[in-house]
């Protein structure tokens, strides 16, 4: 089989005695080859190092007749990670080889990118019919993760390339991050200051996810910032910076180095304002953002660079600010499930994402996304979308028609990406047209509805109806899936197209008329006309019937069974038949290349109706969930409240409805940052709820500020500016870092930088270190969250002692999720009431895991000596204000004193009887 292979590329490449017999490249690998061995390649190997050279970062994709192979240690390299054969060209086996068939080839192109590598295609830039000796080859596109497009990327994925740019160091450093989605031509930047600079950087990215990110040379060093990881090594103990490093860019998996160069202003900004023919970059945002336009223009020097194509689509860079939006850290966005499950591996449907989405257009699907990272800090905005998904969720018949229109609506904005990058064929551009030709009863749809914001997105929408004729009159109906496989453009477009192709069918027509007519003439029924690429036309006999054959047929070729002949008027006929085919094929290029250029010179006008259609998806969504589900509309103001009437969990009341595991019992919570309580404290046993009552008022609050309804009765919320969350180390150990240490970096994180606007939910904070050390820290950070933040705060905890904190601090509240004590045990009631929670519960839990009777008994004991001496220390620490907790545990001594003093009923005692028990008790200690 491969040797197949082997000659038929010879016969193609005309080298057969070099390539067969080559046998003075010595050396296995490239890097070992001497500048003699390379002199003495053939003219295609010559082309190959040539190309090899240029991209020497790449695997080189070297198209050679109906394969594309690779050489030496791509082909070692390649066979392993696709698990293809390894064959070599010579007989040694010193020039190891391995190839894919081309139009099979895509599917292993997009395994390599998934696995981060970057591939160069070498190309054969002349028809190897016409040309003269060796066909020329060179690199025509660099795929690599971030700019490649990959048809199986799920719809509501962006797939960003992105880049980052320093301006000055120390507190005066400015980090500019460009973000390009080259399958839709979104392109942003935005920029970081200050201190913080690179942890915002860092954040913004950990949440964001690119897939590859550029940087120039020497900033990153093995995929970390060195100078953080160094200082971090030497210390001891990571500093916080470096851990968030380590996270946030661990999770791209291509990093690509740049010269310094590209990311200087004088070349990056007017390569930008070049690529965007604008004179300023003011209009865009940018003035002032100069680390930013820089990120921003280095992304365009990289697709230059890799050849992607003019890049009409991409036709605008906006610059974005990060604080008009509800800030949402990559630590929360985790924790929250907003997106992805905690636990990769666990089933998506424990997301946000997930039970949001009823989206109808894979564009709805991405602003959905990203709306959920990026919820809007705005009250304007927030109250407008709120207007418009009220409107349309009590209208279910207007509602319906508005999704219902938006059936056929698919990728606009990624089948206009293909289109730029010209790797659309008639299908998609007929895909396309389906579209636009949805677009028109979308907007027609939307009309029907009065609330502002549709009015803005319906009103001066523009429905492209011109594009869509456009396609409709030069695409045929049913058109192929290759452009070369010829009628692709419909009849009527180009009247030499119409002649041609009627000259070809008369032809064909005659070749039928021929083989009638010579079956006849020979008497040999079998004889067929028929065609190859290689032969033509011809007659075909069988061998039986051959010595009939008139002796006017010209013998072609001999196979096994039958003979194969031509005749001059057949051969007339395959001339003009087949120039006809050329030319017309010369045709449907020319024509299908126009219609694309006229495409994207409109290409700004369909990505505008993009963006509207995908807002009016996502509000007709939200709407779609609040009637199905009986949400209610926020009340959204600038204020410190947070206040929920029976509000649920929206995921978990999901799962719970889906599995028929029981109803969802709802909560309320009654917070103020201004004037009333604003941290409360919620205790109770484990699988109580807490952890679902914290996250569900954080997540009711990112849907708020999205523009979503909740559910809930009521919802009153001032708008907040950041959401913390930072759940116990125990919950989260599969990150494999020293958990407590994340844990506190986290909880620094928090204390550093919330606002007395922000919502902050601890979850079982401290429970990764001693006892005392985790009891005392969750003291300190609950004083300080109340005495110097005033964050509104929820703060679920296992360390009964806590509650304590009540009596002291005045803002702060007690809950407690009940449970219901029966003779088998406990049963959760998942209600959160007023007032600490009685005891800890954590034996009972125990207990309705199966611990051993024995065990539960004992551990009843022990826990009964324990509270007593604890309760003691902690209400001294309360009465302090500053918790001075000992280290030991109780003395078995004053314990007992304390034991009988606390089981005296000093009601039924006389003066006598208490001054004796003094003295004993005295005297007792004195021992
Ligand atoms: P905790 O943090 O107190 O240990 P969780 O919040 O993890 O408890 O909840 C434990 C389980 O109880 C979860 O699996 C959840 O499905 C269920 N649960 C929590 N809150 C409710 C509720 N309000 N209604 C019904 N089930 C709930
Ligand atoms: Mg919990």
């Amino acid at each position: 089989m491969r040797f197949a292979w082997c000659v038929r590329y010879s016969a193609v490449l005309n080298i057969v005695p070099e390539w067969m017999g080559q046998d003075r490249v010595g050396s296995e690998t490239l890097s070992g080859m001497t500048a003699v061995d390379k002199a003495g390649l053939t003219p295609a190997m010559r082309q190959y190092f040539a190309a090899k050279e240029q991209h020497p970062d790449c695997l080189m994709f070297c198209r050679i007749g109906d394969f594309y192979e690779l050489f030496y240690e791509d082909a070692i390299l390649v066979a392993r990670e696709l698990q293809l054969t390894l064959t070599s060209r010579d007989r040694e086996k010193k020039q190891p080889m391995c190839g894919v068939p081309y139009h099979a080839a895509e599917v292993y192109l997009q395994r390599l990118l998934r696995k981060g590598y970057r591939i160069a295609m070498c190309e054969q830039i002349e028809d190897p019919k016409t040309a003269k000796g060796v066909v020329r080859r060179e690199v025509t596109r660099v795929l690599t993760p971030g700019t490649a497009i990959d048809p199986s990327l799920g719809a509501e994925q962006s797939n960003y390339l992105a880049s980052v740019a320093v301006k000055g160091t120390g507190a005066a450093a400015c980090v500019g991050l460009g973000l390009l989605d080259l399958s839709t031509g979104e392109f942003r930047a935005t920029e970081f200051t200050g201190a913080g600079a690179w942890a915002g950087f860092v954040d913004e990215v950990g949440r964001i996810r690119p897939v590859e990110l550029l940087y120039a040379n020497g900033l990153l060093g093995g995929g970390l910032l060195p100078s953080a990881r160094d200082a971090a090594a030497k210390d001891g103990a990571p500093d916080a910076d470096a851990e968030k490093e380590a996270g946030g860019l661990d999770t791209i998996r291509t990093k690509t180095a740049m010269e310094e160069w590209v990311f200087t202003p004088d070349y990056a900004m007017p390569l930008l304002r070049n690529h965007l023919r604008v004179h300023s970059l003011d209009g865009m945002g940018m003035a002032g953002h100069e680390a930013a336009a820089v990120a921003a223009g280095a992304l365009l020097h990289y697709l230059q660079k890799t050849k992607q194509g003019a890049l009409e689509h991409v036709d605008g860079v906006r610059y974005y600010e990060r604080s008009t939006c509800l800030e949402l850290d990559a630590v929360s966005v985790r924790n929250l499930e907003l997106i992805e499950p905690l636990f990769s591996g666990e089933s998506a449907q424990t997301t946000l994402f997930y039970t949001l989405d009823a989206c109808c257009t894979p564009m709805g699907k991405r602003l959905l996304r990203s709306t959920l990272l990026r919820p809007s800090n705005a009250l304007g905005e927030i109250e407008a979308r709120l207007e418009a998904v009220g409107e349309a969720a009590a209208d279910v018949r207007r509602r319906e028609e508005l999704r219902r229109s938006m059936d056929g609506v698919l990728d606009l904005e990624r089948l206009l990406g293909r289109i730029a990058l010209d790797s659309a064929g008639p299908r998609e551009a007929m895909a396309l047209a389906s579209t636009l030709g949805c677009l028109p009863g979308v907007l027609a749809a939307v009309k029907a509805f009065s609330a502002p914001r549709w009015r803005e997105l319906g009103g001066s929408a523009d429905p492209l109806e011109d594009l869509h004729e456009l396609i409709v009159e030069t695409i045929a109906a049913e058109p192929p899936v290759s452009l070369a496989d010829g009628g692709v453009i419909r009849a009527g477009v180009d009247t030499e197209l119409d002649e041609l192709r009627e000259l070809s069918r008369s032809g064909r027509q005659a070749l039928v008329a021929i083989e009638e007519r010579e079956r006849q003439r020979t008497g040999i029924g079998s004889l067929k006309v028929r065609f190859n690429n290689v032969f033509g036309y011809y007659l075909e006999v069988t061998k039986a019937n051959a010595k009939a054959v008139p002796a006017d047929y010209e013998r072609k070729q001999t196979l096994v069974n039958a003979e194969r002949f031509t005749t001059p008027e057949l051969k007339e006929y395959e001339a003009k038949i087949l120039t006809a085919q050329e030319r017309s094929g010369e045709i449907e290029r020319r024509l299908f290349g126009e219609l694309r250029r006229q495409l994207l010179q409109s290409a700004g006008r369909m990505r505008e109706t993009a963006r509207r259609v995908a807002e009016i998806d996502l509000l007709a969504c939200f709407a779609h969930m609040a009637a199905l589900h009986g949400w209610v509309r926020p009340e959204v103001e600038e204020s410190g409240t947070l206040e929920f009437v029976q509000a649920r969990h929206p995921v978990v009341e999901r799962r719970l409805e889906e599995s028929g595991g029981g109803r969802f019992v709802p909560n309320s919570v009654s917070l103020d940052a201004d004037a009333g309580p604003a941290v409360m404290l919620i205790t109770g046993p484990n699988m109580g709820g807490k952890s679902t009552y914290l996250r569900q008022a954080a997540l009711l609050v990112v849907m708020a500020q999205c523009g979503c309804f909740v559910p809930a009765e009521r919802m009153r919320l001032g708008l907040v500016d950041r959401i913390y969350t930072r759940i116990g180390a125990s919950d989260n150990v599969a990150r494999g870092r020293s958990t407590f240490m994340v844990e506190m970096t986290e909880t620094a994180a928090i204390l550093n930088t919330a606002t007395n606007r922000s919502l902050v939910l601890l979850d079982e904070m401290g429970r990764g270190t001693a006892t005392y050390d985790g009891l005392s820290l969750a003291w300190a950070t609950v004083e300080h969250l109340h005495d110097r933040i005033g964050a509104r705060t929820l703060f679920a905890t296992h360390y009964h002692e806590l509650t304590l904190l009540a009596d002291q601090l005045a803002r702060l509240k007690n809950l407690r999720v009940t449970v219901k004590e029966t003779p088998n045990g406990i049963v959760f009631l998942h209600t959160v009431e007023s007032g600490p929670a009685s005891k800890s519960y954590g034996i009972e839990v125990a207990r309705l895991a199966g611990l051993p009777t024995a065990v539960i008994g004992r551990a009843r004991e022990v826990l009964k000596l324990h509270e007593r001496a604890e309760t003691q220390q902690v209400r001294e620490a309360a009465v302090a204000h500053e918790p001075k907790l000992q280290m030991t545990m109780f003395t078995p001594l004053s314990q007992r004193i304390v034991d009988r003093l606390s089981e005296l009923d000093v009601d039924e005692m006389t003066p006598r009887e208490a001054l004796n028990l003094l003295a004993e008790l005295q005297r007792e200690l004195k021992g």
